[in-house]
């Protein structure tokens, strides 16, 4: 990728990092002592008071874009496998004694119909990366459902006794249905197999189970 020239329109170059991301500083006359900074794209956005001096601009942009940086990269990392299976590692402990930790548990994109899966011969979970900024008790429940499977194969009464340990079981299921049906509404291409309509399955099926 081509390096862009960092500057704000109509502002001048800025005295930025040469391996920082491309920055837009805005300055408002609403503004009057606030700073705030988001992204846009891959462009970084500070936005500063109008009474600013360069000299309060540069010190700002400078700390803002950092701040930036920092919140992005703690934001990776907590969706990371590794934070993952310390995550699967807690709620096994937590609801099931430890008894279901399993060998791997990792992101995935390629699995579009299910929250998701588990293959308990091998000890593995996956979890759809669609999961990702859903709030953590939602993804917490499709972890412990995952992890019960370990346990319990199916969805009989033993299972989804296992899985009960979960305080916030029916309002994440709740949670996740709604989102099954505002994503079958824009039209997802699925089979609609037993009259789903498309979309999201609720949650996985064993794949080997
Ligand atoms: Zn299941």
């Amino acid at each position: 990728m081509a390096r862009e020239a960092r500057r704000a329109p109509g502002q001048g170059a800025l005295p930025l990092t040469e391996d920082g991301p491309p920055v837009e500083v805005r300055r408002s006359g609403r503004r009057r002592k606030t700073v705030s900074a988001f992204w846009e794209g891959s462009t970084a956005v500070v936005a500063i008071p109008a009474s600013f001096t360069r000299a309060q601009e540069a010190h700002w942009v400078e700390r803002m874009v950092e701040r930036l940086q920092q919140d992005t990269a703690r934001r990776r990392g907590a969706h990371s496998d590794e934070a993952l299976m310390e995550r699967a590692a807690a709620l096994s402990q937590q609801y099931f004694g430890g008894r279901t930790e399993p060998a791997s548990i990792r992101w995935v994109t390629n699995q579009r119909r299910r929250w998701g899966s588990c293959t308990p011969s091998q000890r593995t979970i996956r979890l759809s990366h669609e999961l990702q900024g859903m709030p953590e008790w939602v993804v917490d429940y499709v972890i412990v459902h995952e992890l019960a499977h370990l346990l319990v194969s199916g969805h009989g009464p033993q299972f989804w006794e296992l899985v009960g340990a979960y305080p916030r079981l029916a309002e994440a299921k709740a949670f996740l249905a709604g989102v099954a049906f505002a994503g079958s509404g824009r039209g997802d291409a699925g089979d609609g197999g037993a009259g789903d309509g498309g979309g999201w399955d609720l949650i996985d099926d064993d794949e080997d189970a």
